[in-house]
């Protein structure tokens, strides 16, 4: 059974705009995804399907079997990350970290120790009673991981994660977000317009332009012909 699978998946907004056409993936548990293409070319819009944010109009996404489309929110086993981090910046670290349980209806001593384990396994642990906006860029970032992570999903969505940060930085976290996805074990998709990101993350690039999946390849083989 794949951990994730698109099937003919195409999304035409209201307005007209195809974003998405004929998108067809199988994703392995444990794979390490990247969708890489210019602005425009649909990214986006398919990792926000992937999360069931985003109506799908064409085809279906499949996660572990089951249907996206039919799954209510608090069941989804996907958690994303944004590039602007997307934290509440007047709750502290260990209130932003357990919101995402309390939302799945998770009662409040639970809460506090999977917060508390997720803060300690990311070293983070000195900042969980510091407020987010006290945070700098990276710190943010890591504390979106563990707000996405603590919720124990089988599949993280990233949508241009490093995006924000300065290019040390970038390549600081980029490990870290590599040696977590081998440690944890589970499904990355990650959305990027920079070769470097997706050439030094993934075991799999999906090439993306104007909507459509031009190529998929491991990285070592992008450029040489099939
Ligand atoms: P990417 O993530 O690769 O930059 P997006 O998925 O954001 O691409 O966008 C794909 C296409 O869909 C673009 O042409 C974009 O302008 C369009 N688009 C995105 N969101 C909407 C929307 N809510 N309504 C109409 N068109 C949209
Ligand atoms: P980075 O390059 O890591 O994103 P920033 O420029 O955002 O760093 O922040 C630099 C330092 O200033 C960090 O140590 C951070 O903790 C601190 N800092 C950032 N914003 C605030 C704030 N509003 N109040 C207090 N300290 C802050």
């Amino acid at each position: 059974l794949h951990d994730l699978e698109l099937i003919q998946v195409g999304k035409t907004y209201e307005d007209g705009t195809v974003a998405v056409a004929d998108f067809d993936l199988s994703v392995e548990k444990g794979e390490f995804v990247a969708f890489l293409g210019p602005s425009g070319c649909g990214k986006t819009t398919t990792l926000r399907m992937i999360a069931g944010f985003e109506t799908i109009t064409h085809g279906d996404i499949l996660i572990k079997g089951r249907n996206v489309s039919e799954l209510p929110p608090e069941r989804r086993p996907t958690s994303m990350i944004f590039q602007n981090y997307a934290l509440f910046p007047h709750m502290n670290v260990r209130q932003n970290v357990e919101y995402g349980l309390a939302v799945r209806g998770i009662g409040k001593a639970e809460r506090r120790q999977r917060a508390g384990r997720i803060l300690e396994k990311l070293g983070l642990s000195a900042l969980a009673d510091k407020r987010a906006d006290r945070l700098s860029g990276g710190q943010r970032q890591r504390i979106a991981l563990a707000r996405g992570l603590v919720v124990e999903p089988d599949i993280l969505l990233l949508d241009e994660p490093l995006g924000a940060l300065d290019a040390n930085l970038r390549r600081v976290i980029q490990n870290e977000l590599k040696l977590l996805q081998k440690e944890l074990g589970i499904t990355f998709v990650f959305v990027t317009h920079a070769q470097s990101e997706a050439l030094g993350l993934s075991d799999r690039v999906v090439v993306m332009s104007n909507g459509k999946v031009e190529q998929i390849s491991a990285p070592r083989e992008l450029y040489t012909r099939p």
